[in-house]
Formats: C-alpha cells, sequence, structure tokens
C-alpha cells in the first residue's frame, strides 16, 4: 500500500471518470490520496472532491506561484477567509487541511511577478506556523530564494514536501538540511534522460521520500504523455525499488511512513 501525496483529482480532467480514476487507484494499492489547491476556485473544488471521498482523498489550501499576480493579496484574504468559515468553523465530519499547498515560487516561465511570489510565500509560510500544518512546496528555477525563507521559519515549522524534486546532489543535499522536510518523488524518475536516479541514489536516504503523481501531469513511463493517474505510481515504485536495490514492499512501507510523519495519521 502506498500514498499519493499530490494529486490534482478535482482537476476537470478527471470530472468524467473520476469514480473509476480512484477505484484504479485503490486496485493498484494506493490507500490515501492527497489534494493541493491552486488557488481559490480550486479551494473549493479540492474541498468537494475531499468530502465526496471521505474515506480516501485529503485536502491541502493555498495559492500556486503560477497563480501569484497584482491581486495575490484579494486571493489570500479570500482563501483564508473561506478557510476559517467553511473549514475550520464547519460540521464535525467535514475535512481539515492536511497541509498548506501547494504554495513555493516559480520563475521559469517568467519574473514578472518575483516581488509578490515571494510576499505570497512567506504569508503562507506564516500560516502553516501558526496553525502547525506542514507545506507541500513547489518550486522551479528559485531554489536559494526558497530556501532563504524557509531558513527563517524552519525551526517554528512542523515540515513539509518539497515537491517534484528534479534537481542534482548540491540542491538535494541543501533540501534536505531541513530535517522534518522530504522530497516529493514521482514520473520524472522514470524518465530516460533523467538523472535522478543517481542522485537519489547517491545523497538521499530512502526515509527522505514521498510518492507523488501531480497527476493529471507527470505520468511515468511508459505512461508518459497520457493523462497521469495515482495508478501509475506504481512505475515510480518500480523505479525507486531498483534505484535503491530494495523490494517494492519496502519502497511502499518507507514511504508510507515517511508520509505519516509528516502529514499525521489521515
Ligand atoms: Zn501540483
Amino acid at each position: 500500500m502506498f500514498i499519493d501525496t499530490h494529486c490534482h483529482l478535482d482537476g476537470e480532467e478527471f470530472s468524467a471518470d473520476r469514480d473509476a480514476v480512484i477505484q484504479r487507484a485503490r486496485e493498484a494499492g494506493c490507500e490515501r490520496i492527497f489534494l493541493p489547491a491552486i488557488d481559490l476556485k480550486s479551494c473549493k473544488t479540492v474541498f468537494d472532491v475531499c468530502n465526496q471521498y471521505p474515506d480516501y482523498c485529503r485536502p491541502m489550501f493555498g495559492l500556486h506561484p503560477e497563480e501569484v499576480r497584482d491581486d495575490w493579496r484579494d486571493q489570500l484574504s479570500a482563501i483564508s477567509n473561506w478557510l476559517s468559515v467553511n473549514v475550520q468553523h464547519s460540521s464535525p465530519d467535514a475535512q481539515k487541511p492536511i497541509a498548506i499547498g501547494e504554495i513555493g515560487l516559480d520563475y521559469y516561465w517568467s519574473r514578472e511577478f518575483e516581488q509578490q511570489q515571494l510576499e505570497a510565500f512567506e504569508e503562507q509560510v506564516r500560516w502553516a506556523v501558526e496553525m502547525q500544518l506542514p507545506l507541500m512546496i513547489h518550486c522551479r528555477k528559485a531554489q536559494n530564494e526558497m530556501v532563504h525563507i524557509i531558513k527563517r521559519y524552519a525551526h517554528k515549522l512542523p515540515g513539509g514536501v518539497f515537491h517534484c524534486f528534479t534537481g542534482n546532489e548540491q540542491e538535494a543535499l541543501q533540501l534536505l538540511e531541513f530535517d522534518r522536510f522530504v522530497l516529493g518523488i514521482g514520473g520524472v524518475l522514470t524518465f530516460k534522460k533523467s538523472h535522478l536516479p543517481e542522485t537519489l541514489a547517491a545523497v538521499v536516504p530512502l526515509d527522505r521520500i514521498v510518492l507523488e503523481t501531480d497527476a493529471p501531469y507527470m505520468a511515468p513511463v511508459p505512461m508518459r504523455g497520457n493523462r497521469n493517474e495515482s495508478a501509475f505510481i506504481r512505475y515510480v515504485i518500480t523505479r525507486l525499488a531498483e534505484t535503491y536495490a530494495v523490494s517494492e514492499d519496502e519502497v511502499c512501507k518507507q514511504t508510507t511512513d515517511t508520509a505519516t510523519r509528516i502529514f499525521g495519521d489521515k
């Protein structure tokens, strides 16, 4: 059994066959799916899907760096109002957020909103400190800036995931210095040109990894190019077992233990 710690299952890519996707995930051994939000609208769709599958799906809330624009302050206050009204004060059965995410910095396409991204990220890191929730961090072309902010709060943060890690050994070591944080590993591990297997084997202990799809994106080989889904994590597990020369069961056990350490027993 394993956990998909990062899946955009609320996306419209899944609206026609979400039941079937979840059925296939269960059959593949996926015991939980965690859903990050990217903006106010997706906070609502994430919450709806999680309440539709309360024994299986768990929500996160936040503003993704690529969704940070001039109106970021309004977005954040709307998300935080919505959180306090609909989540914290709702019925005991309703889903509670398990993390703040996905949040971070992304300068891959543009630095137009660099300053706004920095401020929005830091404000949401403060939410995580206040609410004592782990972080789901998205970071592209901005690791030094991201690390700079996390360092200031690290001693007060319960932990988190550096999602979709694709960096080199030095970058991995820099992130692993945050001892309550781990790396999210998904389809990229299986790509033919990826150096990730060598990097992981060299410097990343198996107990500092959680599994993720980032579905519908990042489908692993041999499904590359298709819509990704949680059941496809089996291909990532196979590659991780080869990388660490352990059994697939061991990969499942360690990554599930790590996900439980970060997110609690969800
Ligand atoms: Zn994502």
